[in-house]
């Protein structure tokens, strides 16, 4: 049976503009995807409306646009998949794998992690009208995964103590479920995402496990510093990307990827940039650790 086509992804959620940290992710994507002639899509992980805006969805689709990385189709957005989410809550909650959940934080805390309540029965909504959560019910194991750039990965994964919410009190599916269920949806080959992500992961697999589809190959890339070492992110107000400089953006996200361009390439068009890139992309040369701007 010939390969599965390559299918790639960048997946922000809209809580402030697109910063560089932001586009060095959408570029490593991008280019791993149409170096192997694969295709390259855009979702919006909006799923938390009190931390998201609309005017920030359409700055980070313009902001991809001005640079030149468009998807090849249509955006997704993730407040249109709640049909979805449910039907794979539903699913999973018939298999046991998933389990309504009352505890507060601080008891979880207090019982060292465990339910006191045996929540992990209880697969079916409760009479009560007490706010509960859903979460996803994890098996002990030690996970080991292959990373297509960090190479060997071993997580350690603890069954009710690290069980994750996927819906969470307030109504709103969780990034855990929701990941997943796109990323099985959309077909999605290989997910390239900064390696804050990693940890991520080990719990990622059992979920996509649980919904009966293989995981897809994952590539985790370095994390992008700011000047005082913390992670280039819009909870360290992170500045937003210039749209009016693309090609010196995308050089610089070039350079942090570890990448060669010419120097007059910064010069040039977005257009130009991704063509030149994508000819001399080079995976090795990603730098194996964080890198500061
Ligand atoms: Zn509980």
């Amino acid at each position: 049976m010939p390969a599965k086509s390559y299918r790639g992804r960048f997946a922000p959620s809209p809580t402030g503009p697109l910063h560089f940290g932001s586009l060095v992710t959408a570029l490593a994507s991008y280019l791993e995807a149409k170096c192997r002639n694969g295709q390259w899509l855009v979702r919006i992980e909006n799923l938390d409306p009190l931390r998201e805006s609309t005017p920030a969805v359409h700055q980070i689709l313009k902001s991809l646009q001005a640079h030149g990385l468009i998807a090849d189709e249509k955006v997704r957005f993730q407040s249109d998949r709640h049909q979805a989410y449910f039907q794979a809550i539903d699913a999973l909650r018939l298999s046991g794998k998933a389990y309504y959940c009352a505890c507060s934080r601080k008891l979880l805390k207090a019982h060292g992690g465990h339910h006191p309540d045996q929540c992990r029965q209880q697969t079916q909504p409760p009479a009560e009208a007490t706010p509960r959560a859903l979460r996803f019910a994890l098996e002990d194991a030690e996970v080991r995964w292959h990373d297509e750039f960090l190479g060997p990965q071993q997580q350690v994964v603890k069954a009710e103590i690290d069980d994750p919410v996927i819906l969470r009190k307030e109504g709103f599916f969780a990034y855990q479920l929701a990941v997943v269920v796109d990323d099985i949806d959309q077909g999605i080959t290989d997910v390239v995402r900064g390696s804050d992500l990693l940890e991520m992961t080990a719990q990622q697999l059992q979920v996509f496990a649980a919904l009966k589809t293989p995981a897809p190959r994952w590539l985790h890339i370095p994390v992008i510093l700011n000047h005082d070492g913390q992670k280039l992110s819009k909870q360290n107000h992170a500045p937003a990307l210039d749209d009016q400089t693309p090609g010196i953006n995308l050089w610089q996200a070039l350079r942090m990827l570890g990448q060669r361009p010419p120097q007059e390439l910064q010069h040039m068009g977005p257009e130009q940039i991704l063509g030149w890139a994508c000819t001399h992309w080079q995976r090795e040369l990603i730098p194996r650790h964080s890198v500061a701007v």
